[in-house]
């Protein structure tokens, strides 16, 4: 990650890495935000093992998923089937973050680089 990497990184490096985050963005599939959680409900049935005294054991798992986009939260209920669907998708979504996070990460790098060597020319040219 980010963390590790040599803040001497030359400019041709740095662009080089953003040419291989576009193409590892390009090949992303489909994905969505969120994260999931397991819910376990009581149900209203008299009698039902939910509401046992002594064992009581409650329906579920039950799904949910709940994320946040345009500033608004949303939950909904996923249906087992799609689980293995959804989880793949988050994580899509997770790689998506990451590899943008370290876009905007380089972008910033080579900025600063770029300024540095411009007012370095600048230097060099006024003596
Ligand atoms: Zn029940």
């Amino acid at each position: 990650m980010l963390s590790d990497m040599k803040t001497t990184l030359s400019i041709q490096q740095i662009e080089q890495r953003i040419g291989q985050i576009k193409a590892e963005l390009a090949a992303l599939g489909d994905m969505r935000p969120g994260s999931l959680s397991k819910q376990y409900n009581v149900c209203g049935k008299s009698g039902c093992r939910c509401k046992d005294p002594e064992n009581p054991q409650r329906h579920g798992p039950y799904y949910q998923l709940s994320w946040v986009h345009g500033g608004k939260s949303t939950t909904q209920f996923v249906r087992r089937p799609f689980l293995p669907l959804v989880k793949a998708e988050l994580a899509t979504y997770k790689t998506f973050r990451r590899l943008t996070d370290e876009w905007v990460e380089l972008a910033l790098r080579a900025a600063k680089m770029k300024l540095e060597a411009a007012k370095e020319a600048a230097k060099a040219a006024s003596k």
